[in-house]
């Protein structure tokens, strides 16, 4: 399917002030969007980016079909933008989809979409080491109707926004032993907007026990340990990497997979299985446990300083001692500025010849 494009007349890049970028909160010139009606996707195009005019009834705000995707594009030291691993992106949104009863979207279309969206905002994408273009890929439920059913139509959209170095200062976390974010069966494996929702509550009163994030444990037993907000978890202990294999309740993190084979290829042991809570603090207890971090794209790793679990506070040794997470974030940082070879062939460098006029 051909992309249909059509520029925006003025650019709002003059006014943005690349030195205070605010997360989420300032957007680029132009968006893809992409209609789904009557069994079929239509009318790909880019353009200028603009409020959606939603009907009151729109079934996503009532019943919850919204998924979405988080990605970063990145300028290389030789000024050639360059997304990474989007067709994982692609495909983990069609698993969400599978999962609320959504329609696919054409994996290979989405790539192109998105190359051609950052090329023509490509001066949107930050210089500054750490920096980038975030990418927000969102599909949501259209139909104007009362009932709960699958919808019809939907409407699959794409835009950008440059943020800054999302500067980590290490986080505490909240092992959570009254609510959950997922159970087996449900719905965590997907990028889908109501498990934020639901997670917003009890991540409120960790903030007020004076944590910022939480620590999921299982539905069931409260017991073993899931994720974190929006990132996945790894542990070091007594040198071993390990991290909550992909069980149905946790997100498939394209960063958690990029590290997990970045290490494999040093010939660092990770370790994917249900590790226990109670490990954690056993490890801590014998001061075996050297590093706990999160994974992500938005801050790649997100090195974890305490740990509150019922009546023990953990402390996490010093970042300066750690040696695991700085390094994979030093590679992934390294491979998004082009200066780590890739050998994976995950980064896609957006081409000249795909410019458009
Ligand atoms: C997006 C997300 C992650 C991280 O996934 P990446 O692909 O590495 O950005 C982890 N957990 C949850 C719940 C998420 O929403």
């Amino acid at each position: 399917m051909d992309i249909k494009i059509t520029k925006s007349l003025t650019s709002r890049l003059p006014e943005v002030d690349f030195d205070n970028l605010p997360f989420g909160r300032t957007f680029s010139d132009h968006m893809f969007v992409c209609d789904y009606y009557d069994g079929a996707w239509h009318n790909p195009r880019i353009e200028p980016f603009h409020n959606l005019s939603l009907h009151p009834a729109t079934m996503a705000l009532h019943y919850g079909q919204a998924i979405f995707e988080g990605m970063k594009a990145s300028i290389t030291n030789d000024g050639t933008p360059m997304l990474f691993r989007p067709e994982r992106h692609a495909h983990r949104l069609n698993q969400s989809a599978v999962r609320l009863c959504m329609p696919q979207f054409p994996e290979d279309l989405f790539v192109d979409a998105l190359c051609k969206l950052v090329n023509i905002d490509q001066g949107w994408i930050p210089q500054a080491a750490g920096s980038a273009l975030y990418v927000r890929p969102t599909m949501i439920a259209t139909d104007e109707f009362i009932g709960v059913k699958p919808s019809q139509s939907y409407k699959f959209f794409i835009f950008t926004g440059p943020v800054g170095p999302y500067y980590t200062k290490p986080v505490s976390l909240w092992a959570e032993t009254t609510y959950i974010r997922a159970a087996m069966g449900g719905t965590g494996a997907a990028k889908a907007a109501g498990n934020y929702a639901g997670a917003l509550y009890p991540a409120q009163l960790a903030q007020e026990r004076g944590f910022d994030q939480l620590l999921w444990l299982d539905a069931k037993e409260f017991k073993y340990i899931q994720e974190s907000g929006t990132m996945n978890v790894f542990f070091v202990i007594n040198e071993k990497v390990i991290t909550p294999p992909l069980s149905g309740t946790i997100l498939d993190g394209v960063t958690r997979d990029s590290i997990i084979q970045i290490l494999r290829s040093e010939g660092i042991t990770v370790e994917e299985y249900p590790i226990t809570i109670d490990e954690v603090v056993q490890a801590y207890h014998d001061g075996t446990l050297q590093e706990a971090f999160g994974a992500g794209t938005a801050a790649v790793v997100s090195h974890v300083s305490e740990i509150g679990y019922k009546d023990l506070v953990m402390v996490l040794p010093p970042v300066s001692e750690r040696k695991i997470a700085p390094h994979v974030k030093a590679v992934i940082d390294g491979l998004r500025a082009g200066t780590v070879a890739d050998k994976w062939g995950w980064t896609m460098p957006i081409m000249a010849e795909e410019m458009v006029s």
